[in-house]
């Protein structure tokens, strides 16, 4: 029953122009307000509610995880990336035993007593050695949300730059904000180095940037409820907070650490001093990383408790002339291939002569640019033959010559080639 004269508390319109005044306690509401009301929610809360069959973007259960063996892992992998085969290894196993934890829930619910622990991965090698590229590779095989994000923008909450939340808030929408598939996702966090303590004594200078946002990363890594915003940042303090349990999501950790070797001489150092014996002829020192432990990178300045939470530590090689050379022509997308389909798109067949791919690793070595500096230096060679083939109808093969690539190259300049790396 409505009283007389009432009217709708929202938008105050009288009784007798309402289809329906709906009375509460002390408050009325008409029809239009309630529409509103309603398509209020749908934009606010249902795009979380979506279940799986709704969601286009990598739809994933627990049974539908793609459960490659480690060796098939490993074998996918090598089709992408070229050698690092101890990381290869290293991420089969734990990308595997990840999957396998999250899906022995439904078989084995009774037996609760082994719990099998969660599997973060660290792994440590130069830029450009193929870290990001391996987690990629991973996520793409799997068929899994993932995520890239650079440690380097976060800082403790409350200070200028990212907080940490804001990699679910990405990994929520890489999967279109279906909770339950970024529940299962990957996260590659970036530059973890970059979030090392600076000094050892924190208590000079608050290090928001450093030791704040390790123990910020902590819980996440661990596996806890986090409240989201789904739309990032704090520029919509009104968005509602979504929650994703992260115990389930696989965080792979990578960085350069460079300066990391001098930690590990000395303690190779120290510990050869022990056994008096000729072990350290036996270390190669040109390669120091391959012996990195946790014990490196708390030296380093990683926090102990975070170390706790990436169990798995595995290093990457600096790549030398001959997987240089590799990597140029044999990946599945490799840099010749792209190159030759983008001319057969036009009806020319290109093929490079040896000594050009030869010239292409060494000027990248000369100018310590990676394997990320393959790709600036074909680009210098290619752009003029790109903008000129398609032009030329009659033609139908080009080859690209040590002569033209080095004439092409000497127009370039190649501290821009650096620039671009
Ligand atoms: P990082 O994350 O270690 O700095 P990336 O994975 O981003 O390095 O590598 C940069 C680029 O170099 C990749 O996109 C890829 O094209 C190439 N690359 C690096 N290492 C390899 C490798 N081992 N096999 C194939 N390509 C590689």
């Amino acid at each position: 029953m409505t009283k007389q004269g009432a009217k709708c508390s929202f938008c105050h319109k009288p009784k007798d122009q309402a289809l329906v005044l709906i009375s509460g306690v002390d408050a009325y509401i008409c029809e239009t307000c309630v529409e509103q009301a309603q398509s209020i929610i749908e934009e606010e809360i249902m795009p979380f509610q979506k279940d799986n069959k709704q969601v286009q973007v990598n739809p994933i259960d627990g049974a539908e995880i793609s459960m490659l063996k480690p060796m098939e892992i490993k074998k996918r992998l090598d089709e992408y990336v070229i050698g690092q085969d101890d990381s290869k290894k290293v991420l089969a196993v734990a990308v595997y035993n990840h999957y396998k934890r999250i899906t022995q829930k439904q078989k084995y619910q009774e037996e609760e007593e082994v719990e099998i622990e969660k599997s973060n991965v660290v792994m440590v090698g130069r830029t450009g050695t193929g870290k990001t590229l391996l987690a990629r590779t991973i996520a793409r095989l799997l068929n899994v949300p993932f995520t890239i994000v650079d440690a380097t923008v976060f800082t403790e909450a409350g200070y200028v730059g990212e907080d940490v939340e804001s990699m679910l808030t990405r990994l929520l929408q890489a999967c279109d904000y279906d909770v339950s598939a970024a529940e299962r996702g990957i996260c590659y966090i970036d530059e973890i180095d970059k979030v090392a303590r600076k000094n050892d004594n924190p208590s000079i200078t608050r290090d928001v940037s450093g030791e704040g946002v390790q123990q910020a990363l902590l819980k996440m890594l661990e596996g806890t409820d986090i409240l989201v915003p789904p739309q990032g940042g704090r520029k919509h303090p009104e968005q509602k907070l979504v929650k994703v349990n992260t115990k389930n999501i696989l965080f792979i950790c990578g960085g350069a650490f460079s300066g990391v070797e001098k930690q590990i001489a000395k303690r190779i150092n120290t510990q050869v001093i022990g056994f008096r014996g000729n072990e350290l002829d036996k270390v190669d020192l040109d390669n120091l990383l391959q012996y990195i432990s946790h014990q490196d990178l708390k030296s380093f300045g990683l926090i102990p408790e975070l170390l706790g939470r990436l169990p798995v530590l595995t290093f990457l090689n600096p790549l030398d002339r001959n997987t240089l050379r590799r990597i140029l022509t044999e990946p599945k997308n490799a840099l010749t291939k792209q190159y030759e389909r983008l001319f057969d798109m036009e009806g020319i067949k290109l093929t490079f002569s040896d000594d050009v791919l030869n010239l292409i690793v060494d000027k990248s070595l000369e100018y310590s640019l990676g394997a990320r500096g393959l790709r600036s230096i074909c680009e210098a060679i290619m752009t003029d033959a790109m903008f000129e083939m398609p032009s030329k109808e009659d033609m139908t093969e080009f080859e690209v010559t040590i002569d033209y690539a080095e004439a092409k190259l000497n127009k370039t300049k190649l501290a821009v080639l650096k620039q671009a790396v």
